[in-house]
């Protein structure tokens, strides 16, 4: 890396990645836990208004819809506008999506989507496709330098400016940088509850970071759970069964092999995901929920080697027999507030993908939108950061404000269960005043307590039912926002 200021992001998924290649070429210094992240197991791929009887207006809609119209209307446009460019960008990147035999991108449907409109890559292995082809890119291009197994615990303020971070290495040795900017890119918080699809490290530190120097959040509440990861009691972090298998005709089914989801939404097994979450958790408490998916027979293999692979290594074959699911923390539509340029209100602190909400994804995220989140929101944001100054920001003296300790490992499994309880796909009022008197007390032990507390209370504060936040006993009938600003 030069001698020149960096900019600094934290974290190496899809929207760290693409901020970081996009600032070029200002240096940057990409801070990360681990090579691992969400992004690079996503199956699903990236939906993009490609097809020519498809259009960006639809995928809007489609996007309202799922997020209840709570969205944004203006930062819909924006990544529905941006996908067919998305993809050609990743394609000059190197990235081969699937084609059909006349040479046309093969697109796939899922839940919520009016119509197929997924592009994938490598069958169901998108995300890692595409990480790598980043990666390559991140390499290639020479402004990007990536510190690994490195722990960023706090902030480097100057005034009311951010202007660096502390970070601890594995062998306990800390350092503090300073950067011209400061981008945070964690991820989600799907490692808070004890069931869900994310990586473990998913676990909030970013909304901790922020937290930690009061910068605004929005929609905390808001938690998508994926209603088919696989049923293995005990596990914490569960491998996912792609949505695209119900777009391929898998069904849903109860314990008496009854479809789950018959009558209860027009659009059956493809509903939004929180109604059929809904379906499934209950089924959960009733016997169980499988996903049919025999009827895709001999061609399961070629299709979606991922879970094809992932089933048998727990002895189940899907051709032969139905899968046992379960739904789990998956993805989360709140976090740091941030305008369409991913800046936050703290001056020169910046947030990106997953761990920021710009309103994207109002109450509930449509299927496969996320990682074209990351790459059109990271490529702006890396292009409005290429024009910071190097120098530090602010002005006066420096001061560090740090995350805390974390909760030990006893005291993080309590935390995960107690979530799972109270801020699972269906939450009673009882059971998140009494979770919200137990986070308190675990916040003082560890900073994940704090953010489970700030999940809490915006649930709590949030009366009615909304997309994903969903009251088993609402004091108001769900009401949506405003349609107008749709129309
Ligand atoms: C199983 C699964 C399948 C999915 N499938 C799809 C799909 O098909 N399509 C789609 O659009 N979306 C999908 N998603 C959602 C999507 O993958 C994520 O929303 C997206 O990848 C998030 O990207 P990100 O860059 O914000 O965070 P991540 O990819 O999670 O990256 C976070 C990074 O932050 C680092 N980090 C975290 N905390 C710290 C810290 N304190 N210090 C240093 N580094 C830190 C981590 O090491 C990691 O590098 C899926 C998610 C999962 C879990």
């Amino acid at each position: 890396m030069s001698a020149r200021l960096p900019i600094i992001v934290v974290g190496g998924g899809i929207a760290g990645l693409v901020t970081a290649i996009a600032a070029a070429p200002t240096p940057v210094l990409l801070l990360q836990r681990s090579p691992q992240s969400a992004s690079r197991l996503a199956q699903g791929g990236i939906a993009a208004a490609v097809a020519a009887n498809d259009s960006a207006q639809a995928h809007a809609h489609d996007t309202a819809v799922a997020g209840s119209f709570h969205n944004d209307a203006a930062i819909v446009d924006l990544l529905t506008r941006g996908a067919a460019s998305a993809i050609h960008w990743l394609e000059t990147l190197g990235v081969v999506f699937d084609r059909d035999a006349d040479g046309n991108l093969q697109l796939a449907r899922e839940g919520g989507h009016g119509q197929s409109r997924i592009v994938h890559a490598g069958g169901d292995a998108t995300g890692a496709r595409v990480m790598d082809a980043l990666l390559a890119e991140a390499r290639r291009s020479g402004h990007v330098t990536r510190w690994s197994s490195v722990e960023v615990d706090g902030l480097m303020l100057r005034g009311d400016h951010v202007c660096g971070v502390c970070l601890t290495r594995e062998d306990g040795s800390r350092e503090a940088l300073h950067g011209r900017a400061v981008v945070i890119a964690t991820g989600g918080i799907g490692g808070l509850f004890a069931q869900t699809s994310n990586p473990a490290e998913a676990d909030g530190s970013g909304l901790a970071l922020a937290l930690t120097v009061a910068a605004t959040m929005r929609d905390l509440e808001f938690v998508q759970f994926h209603p088919t990861a696989l049923a293995l009691p005990g596990r914490h972090s569960l491998p996912l069964v792609t949505e695209a298998l119900r777009g391929a005709g898998a069904r849903l089914l109860d314990s008496h092999g009854v479809p789950l989801m018959a009558r209860v939404h027009p659009m059956e097994d493809l509903a939004p995901r929180d109604v059929v979450a809904r379906r499934v958790w209950q089924a959960g408490r009733q016997g169980g929920a499988w996903l049919d998916a025999r009827g895709i027979g001999s061609d399961f293999q070629r299709r979606f080697p991922t879970v094809f692979e992932m089933c048998m290594s727990h002895g189940i074959d899907p051709r032969q027999q139905p899968i046992p699911v379960t739904a789990a923390a998956h993805f989360h539509m709140g976090g740091i507030a941030v305008d369409a340029d991913g800046c936050t209100s703290m001056p020169g602190l910046y947030a990106v993908g997953e761990v920021a909400c710009n309103g994207v994804h109002g109450a509930n995220r449509l299927a496969s939108n996320s990682l074209l989140e990351g790459i059109v929101f990271g490529r702006r944001l890396g292009m409005r950061l290429r024009s910071l100054p190097d120098i530090i920001p602010g002005s006066g003296n420096f001061r560090l404000v740090r995350r805390g300790p974390a909760l030990t490992t006893a005291r993080l499994t309590q935390l995960r269960e107690l979530l799972m309880a109270a801020m699972g796909p269906v939450r009673r009022r009882a059971v998140l005043r009494e979770a919200s008197q137990e986070c308190l007390a675990l916040a003082k032990e560890g900073w994940q307590g704090g953010v489970a507390c700030a999940l809490i209370e915006a649930a709590l504060r949030r009366t009615h039912n909304l997309g994903a936040h969903h009251w088993e006993d609402a004091e108001m009938p769900g009401q949506g926002a405003s349609l107008r600003q749709f129309a």
